[in-house]
């Protein structure tokens, strides 16, 4: 049977199914990985990005407005509206799971689409940030920050947990453009107990998987 056919039949009868996913994901919707072939690690820039990671460069190179779910979002929401239970557990932040329509998503690094005054607390959308210079100012004075978790800051325990069950209770684990370098992140995928370990990705496949699928993730969950 080809490994196609096996994903299909595993999502026709996966009862608990956890899709988790990264940067690659979002890569045909035009947002740039980290890693990947064209990946943001590998553009030249005199510093890697972990150090030049300034309010600018995030406006340039992290913030992408006008991205719209590409193939692999939009089925993930039809499989979820259609009844299944699937809970989507990503390391992006640029929404776009929730923007085609899904509702079980836990977002591991936060959103884009979220920010905060660090001074009063009062919340706010993207367009803060779009239509600032500069850092955002809050009607208080006080900074205004994206709620994403950056290199060195903690992940959200209750996300964290929520994960951790639902992987833990997945019969059916899709693991997608990921490096699965990133930890904790990366690490949850160690507590699925199940035989049924898809991965797809264009390069570097985990030899845990039941199932490796090499190639891109639109044209993968295109023939599902
Ligand atoms: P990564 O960049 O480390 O790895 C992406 C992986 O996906 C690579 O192995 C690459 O070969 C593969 N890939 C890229 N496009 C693909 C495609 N179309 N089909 C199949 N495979 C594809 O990404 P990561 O593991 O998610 O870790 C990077 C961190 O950077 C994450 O924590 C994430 O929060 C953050 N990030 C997020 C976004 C976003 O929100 N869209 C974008 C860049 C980075």
């Amino acid at each position: 049977m080809q490994k196609i056919e096996v994903l299909r039949r595993w999502l026709e009868e996966g009862e608990r199914i956890v899709f988790f996913g990264g940067a690659g994901v979002s890569t045909e919707s035009g947002i740039p990985d980290f890693r990947g072939v064209d990946g943001l690690y590998r553009q030249r820039f005199a510093h890697p990005p972990e150090e030049i990671l300034s309010i600018g460069f995030y406006r340039e190179k992290v913030l992408f407005p006008d991205a719209l779910p590409n193939v692999a979002h939009r089925k993930l929401a039809e499989w979820e509206r259609a009844g299944k239970q699937l809970t989507i557990i990503t390391q992006n932040i640029d929404g776009l799971h929730q923007r085609a329509g899904s509702r079980s998503v836990l977002e591991l690094h936060g959103s884009v689409h979220r920010n905060y005054c660090q001074n009063c607390g009062k919340r706010y959308g993207i367009e803060v940030v779009l239509e600032s210079t500069g850092v955002p100012r809050c009607d208080c004075g006080g900074a205004i920050r994206p709620d994403v978790v950056l290199y060195g800051e903690s992940l959200d325990c209750e996300v964290l947990g929520r994960a951790a069950a639902a992987i833990g209770a997945a019969d059916l684990l899709i693991v997608g453009g990921t490096s699965l370098v990133v930890y904790p992140a990366a690490g949850l995928i160690d507590l699925y107990t199940g035989d049924r370990l898809a991965i797809i990705n264009r390069e570097g496949l985990s030899a845990r998987a039941d199932l490796t699928l090499r190639g891109s993730i639109g044209e993968v969950f295109s023939s599902l």
